[in-house]
């Protein structure tokens, strides 16, 4: 390849490089039967980027209601950092309306607009600019579509390379160590079929561009790519490519399909297999959580800014689960039959610290700082406790905070049987671990009066 094409190559933002995209994005738009949504829905965001064409590029906020309701958008999945001079605020909404100087986004934002002009599309979310970051309230609101806003998009682009919004998307590399080299097949001059050398195999640039990037560990993400039908990920030194029917990188552009069980470890297939079975398992195929306490115990080890966010960034996954099955969430837990089982959780590194703040109910398992486990299959299938009904508990003090971010203080109100039990601290080494150990075996009694468990937990 000539030296001057190479150099035209040499960022993952080349036009070579966006043609590669577009073809993914053609190819799964048109061959693939479980990329469709499963239930077809017409809605937009409250606000979208404008981001016109690449022979006419403009950038204007606009209002959803104002557009064609089958408008297709991209979603940008991306890590802040420390600065957050770039972001949609009551004072220049209405400015940003009538346009937005280039000067005014962040070098993540301007990478985000070229690749979604570079994919056919003029409209782009990102929640720095489309959600008001000085209104709670407006928050609040926008929050609660995470759900809609990453499934609905035609593709979520995703800047795994980036660190904060400073750092751009787009990767400085040789291309010569990421593209396939292709080798005539040297033993038949008329063949169709070539060799082709490729210097790491595709779980091996996923775990090292995806897994171990900062962008992978930070706790919004977890939802936005679970939810994400198609993942369009700018990596350290290359592109990649998943949806639910293929995952490629530019070193394997025609990729591995889902059927392909070679490189499915450590890929996105997991997770999203993981999100289809608790699907299929709330529409009543399963009545167990096991599925949803994977994704906690994965959940709980990503990072958060604000640790009050806990479970608002997890609200959007919740949210789907709802409303395609009709199940009741609250505080992290499903009420169904298993909630005993779900409610063992138990912090990996005790004693975990206190929080300085109310972000959920003492019995959930995000009312702490850190990573939990869950006690699995101990009570499977009996039935421990029933659940009578949620309520938000009036809070004075809670209420009278002007950070309208903090979640609600929520109870449960449950029936069941109360068996006494006692906390022993073992001296083997451990002294941290604490064990529940039941001390008197009890016939089974008349059921209690119903508590709320926020009180029964102290
Ligand atoms: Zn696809």
């Amino acid at each position: 390849m000539a030296q001057r094409e190479l150099l035209k190559q040499v960022t993952s933002g080349s036009t070579e490089n966006l043609q590669i995209a577009n073809a993914w994005l053609e190819n799964c738009r048109h061959n693939h039967m479980s990329c469709k949504p499963q239930k077809p829905e017409h809605w937009l965001p409250t606000r979208l980027l404008y981001v016109g064409t690449e022979n006419m590029p403009t950038l204007r906020l606009i209002m959803g209601s104002s557009t064609n309701i089958e408008t297709e958008y991209a979603a940008l999945s991306h890590r802040w950092g420390t600065n957050k001079s770039f972001v949609l605020t009551l004072a220049n909404r209405e400015r940003y309306l009538q346009g937005i100087p280039p000067s005014n986004i962040s070098s993540t934002l301007q990478d985000a607009i070229h690749i979604t002009r570079g994919l056919g599309l003029q409209f782009l979310w990102v929640d720095s600019m489309c959600i008001v970051q000085d209104d709670a309230s407006d928050w609040a609101r926008e929050s609660a579509t995470m759900s809609r806003v990453y499934g609905l998009s035609t593709c979520t682009i995703a800047a795994a390379n980036s660190g904060s919004g400073d750092a751009g998307c787009f990767a400085t590399r040789n291309p010569h160590r990421v593209r396939p080299c292709i080798i005539p097949n040297p033993f038949k001059a008329d063949s169709k079929y070539s060799f082709y050398v490729r210097s790491q195999y595709l779980h091996t640039i996923h775990r090292n561009e995806v897994k171990d990037s900062l962008w992978y560990n930070r706790g919004w993400v977890f939802q936005e790519r679970t939810l994400s039908r198609r993942l369009l990920l700018f990596g350290k030194t290359q592109m990649l490519w998943a949806c639910e029917e293929l995952q490629a990188a530019e070193t394997w552009p025609c990729g591995k399909t889902s059927k392909n069980f070679i490189d499915q470890f450590e890929s996105f297939e997991v997770e999203r297999a993981r999100f289809r079975a608790l699907l299929d398992q709330s529409r009543g195929v399963a009545t167990d959580n096991y599925t949803w306490m994977a994704f906690i115990q994965d959940y709980t080890r990503a990072k958060l800014t604000r640790m009050t966010d806990k479970l608002a960034a997890l609200q959007g996954l919740a949210t789907q689960v709802e409303n395609l099955t009709g199940q009741q969430y609250c505080a992290g837990f499903w009420l169904n039959n298993n909630l005993a089982t779900s409610l063992l959780w138990a912090a990996v590194k005790p004693p975990f610290p206190s929080p300085p703040e109310y972000r959920a109910p003492s019995w959930s398992w995000a009312s702490i700082d850190g990573a939990v486990n869950f006690n699995h299959g101990r009570f499977h299938g009996t039935k421990m406790i029933q659940v009578l009904g949620k309520h938000e508990l009036s809070d004075l003090s809670h209420n009278k905070s002007s950070d309208n971010r903090k979640p609600p203080r929520t109870a449960l109100q449950l029936s069941g049987k109360l068996l006494p039990i006692t906390l022993l601290r073992l001296h083997d080494g451990t002294p941290d671990r604490l064990v529940a150990q039941r001390v008197m075996k009890t016939e089974p009694g008349p059921v209690h009066e119903p508590k709320p468990l926020g009180t029964v937990s102290q």
